[in-house]
């Protein structure tokens, strides 16, 4: 299921499309890049905001962003991997292989998937710009480790940032805070992943040391339960 039906259902309205900063040892790591194209308007996406003039709101220029971590490949969370000129690109192996090879084969499932986005995935790897990042519980910067598990998409992932309080920023392999509180699965890849979904949500609460660390992807409560300016909330 979408997020948009997830949402909606829910009573909550229409999703936020969200990427996440992350600054600190030299770095400045977004996990996720967000849409690249207004043609998924027909999600019912208002407000676009490209995704490199989002950065600029938290002080930070596009050619400054010097990693994306793509938590999983669907387009709103590849979409503006070509808006940062100097970043390098992780995915996981598996996400990788099989949105560049199987999912568009008989059989395959590419909902979600925009065939541009891999395009560009593909290209940049031809540059030396993709780092494939091997399983689970990896530490890829450090303090910083990718998790998988969900089954959002094939091979999706989301990780634990430690901080003086650590906090998982889940992506999609947890829509909303009401997934968490309920324990339901948020748009697993097949139903046969559901219950792996949700012992994954499990998973991120003890990760974080608490269900109020744990970030979900699409959530607009994140903007109300941190300090807001505008369209910047400060996770801390
Ligand atoms: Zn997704």
């Amino acid at each position: 299921m979408r997020c948009e039906e997830d949402c909606r259902t829910a009573g909550l309205g229409k999703p936020v499309y969200v990427i996440w900063l992350i600054r600190g040892g030299g770095r400045n790591i977004l996990l996720d890049s967000g849409s690249h194209l207004q043609k998924w308007f027909k999600y019912g996406m208002t407000d676009y905001l490209r995704p490199d003039e989002a950065v600029k709101l938290a002080g930070v220029g596009p050619e400054e962003v010097t990693d994306i971590v793509i938590s999983h490949a669907h387009w709103d969370h590849m979409g503006g991997i070509r808006f940062f000129p100097k970043a390098i690109i992780w995915i996981q192996k598996e996400e990788f292989r099989y949105y560049t090879g199987e999912a568009w084969q008989k059989g395959g499932i590419h909902g979600g998937i925009d065939p541009e986005d891999v395009q560009e995935l593909v290209r940049l790897n031809t540059k030396g710009r993709l780092r494939l990042i091997d399983g689970d519980n990896i530490e890829i910067f450090p303090g910083i480790r990718a998790y998988t598990g969900a089954r959002h998409t094939y091979a999706s992932q989301y990780l634990r940032i430690e901080g003086h309080t650590p906090f998982v920023l889940a992506s999609d392999s947890c829509y909303l805070y009401r997934n968490l509180a309920e324990h339901k699965a948020s748009g697993a890849f097949s139903e046969a992943d559901y219950p792996a979904n949700i012992k994954n949500q499990e998973r991120m609460i003890q990760l974080a040391g608490s269900p109020d660390r744990v970030v979900p992807g699409d959530d607009a409560l994140q903007f109300q339960k941190f300090p807001t300016q505008g369209r910047v909330a400060k996770i801390k």
